[in-house]
């Protein structure tokens, strides 16, 4: 059975949806046209035109009953000077962008409500309804065909949709002042009187979703017999624009021992000035005109230990950044004046755009590679002759069994953890290391008395591993601990992450 329309029939279509208020837009989507070119010079004056189209084109002013003015010159023209001013004003450097249109609901049962006039006025078989369907270009292709090029034009960007779009996206809503009062006529009065005992559409009635299931379930004559709704144009809501989140990394080292890796806040209240993620990442959200950030790392070091040496590796999320085109040079001058604003963090390598690939190694480095740490150790109620550091040496892929320190018990679940360590040693302080040391912990807890009694500890550790807690055994938390093989009370003075070994950046 041939499901195609004749042009002749084609043609009285046009007519009828013209003569019931249809746009030139709609009248030419509903008879099944295609061709984009076609849409594209309804808004001109092109020789495709004929002339009963080109008096048409001169009176499409009046609102369309399916599209409500969105495939209408007027309106378009409106959206594309709202469009050009939003972005011009902006700021935004994405070369390219994507469009995303959000449309009135009422939408779908004005376009149900043409095909049920045509099959009914043109006698129009399953088939033919079912071809005319599928030849229909959706309102919103339609209105991309349209006025694309001249948004690019304006804006100066390049569109590009598809499987892999813009980063930087446009979102323009159209509203009609009645959307909502329509649907939820429409969908009361059928629900009241077809599905009075069913209440799956109850809940929000009035969702986008629920008049699509709706749709589907409905008959022609039911749908005809609820059908009113009201006219107008479409009010052209906010326009707005959003870069989706860039990555850039580095690696940084922290020196301070009085610092934490992020703001750190009380009820609402800043409790330390500042913080690891403000001194690296305030630069790069300014220059970017970044609304905010997040901040990744590979593990985070407690206020007091610093991490020295090559650093540790992190990332930082920029969200909604105006500014993504950086040139090397640019990146680098970022570094410079990073490291020059403070003494307390510095970053050591360059700074790099990340992608996802990057990403996933930084959240793998947590658990599966080894950190390297050094700690400053006192050795208590013992006399150094007693101990024999040269021991660890020996000890290769100790396990340990850690449960969860009491320091952070509040915000960690109560599982014992076993870790593997792969390596340590350790030695006394030399002479001149006692004269630095001295004057390191002049004001500090440590009793002068025992300054000869630090010794350096070197370890290379699961990532994870609580050294503080292996050094000092957490109240036994920790089997086996230093304490425990040196079998002497140990305790930590100071430590520094010496190296996070992953491949970064
Ligand atoms: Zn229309």
């Amino acid at each position: 059975m041939d499901c195609t329309i004749i042009p002749e029939t084609q043609h009285q279509m046009f007519e009828y949806l013209k003569s019931i208020n249809c746009c030139l837009s709609c009248c030419t989507r509903f008879i099944g046209t295609e061709s984009s070119e076609y849409f594209r010079n309804l808004m001109s004056d092109s020789k495709l035109l004929n002339d009963t189209l080109k008096d048409a084109n001169a009176s499409d002013n009046v609102p369309c009953i399916v599209c409500l003015g969105i495939l209408q010159h007027d309106i378009q023209q409106q959206t594309l000077k709202q469009i050009i001013d939003s972005v011009n004003s902006s700021g935004f450097d994405s070369p390219t962008f994507t469009c995303n249109l959000s449309i009135p609901a009422s939408l779908n049962l004005r376009e149900r409500y043409i095909y049920i006039s045509l099959t009914q006025k043109f006698n129009l078989s399953k088939d033919q309804l079912c071809y005319l369907k599928l030849r229909t270009q959706n309102i919103k292709e339609v209105w991309k065909m349209q006025m694309l090029s001249a948004v690019e034009a304006g804006i100066l960007k390049q569109q590009i949709s598809g499987a892999i779009p813009s980063l930087f996206s446009i979102d323009i809503t159209y509203d009609h002042a009645n959307d909502q009062e329509d649907c939820q006529k429409f969908t009361e009065s059928y629900i009241k009187n077809v599905e009075s005992k069913n209440s799956k559409h109850r809940n929000n009635i009035y969702s986008r979703n629920n008049i699509e299931k709706l749709l589907n379930n409905i008959e022609d004559d039911e749908f005809m017999k609820y059908f009113s709704l009201s006219s107008g144009h479409v009010t052209i809501g906010k326009i707005s624009c959003f870069h989706r989140g860039i990555f850039i990394g580095g690696r940084y080292k922290k020196l301070s021992r009085h610092l934490s890796q992020t703001p750190w806040y009380i009820n609402g209240e800043k409790k330390m000035e500042t913080s690891v993620q403000d001194l690296l990442c305030n630069h790069i959200v300014k220059y970017t005109n970044s609304d905010t950030l997040k901040f990744l790392s590979s593990g985070r070091e407690d206020v007091d230990v610093r991490t020295i040496n090559r650093g540790r590796p992190f990332a930082v999320e920029l969200i909604n950044p105006k500014v993504t085109i950086i040139t090397a040079e640019k990146l680098a001058e970022i570094v410079n004046e990073i490291n020059a604003s403070t003494k307390l963090v510095e970053i050591t390598s360059g700074l790099k755009f990340l992608c996802s690939g990057d990403l996933q190694k930084l959240k793998e480095g947590e658990n599966i590679k080894t950190k390297c740490y050094r700690a400053l150790c006192i050795l208590r109620h013992k006399s150094k002759d007693d101990i024999n550091l040269e021991q660890l040496s020996n000890m290769k892929n100790i396990k340990i069994i850690q449960k969860t320190p009491i320091r952070v018990l509040h915000r960690r679940p109560l599982t014992p953890r076993t870790r593997l360590l792969r390596e340590m040693r350790a030695r006394w302080l030399t002479i001149e290391e006692i004269k630095t040391a001295r004057e390191l912990f002049s004001e500090s807890r440590i009793d002068h008395n025992l300054l000869n009694h630090l010794f350096v500890f070197d370890i290379k550790t699961q990532a994870g591993t609580y050294v503080k807690e292996f050094v000092h055994g957490d109240f036994g938390r920790t089997r086996p601990n230093l304490s425990d093989i040196l079998g002497a009370e140990v305790d930590i003075v100071a430590l520094d992450v010496t190296a996070v070994n992953i491949e970064w950046p």
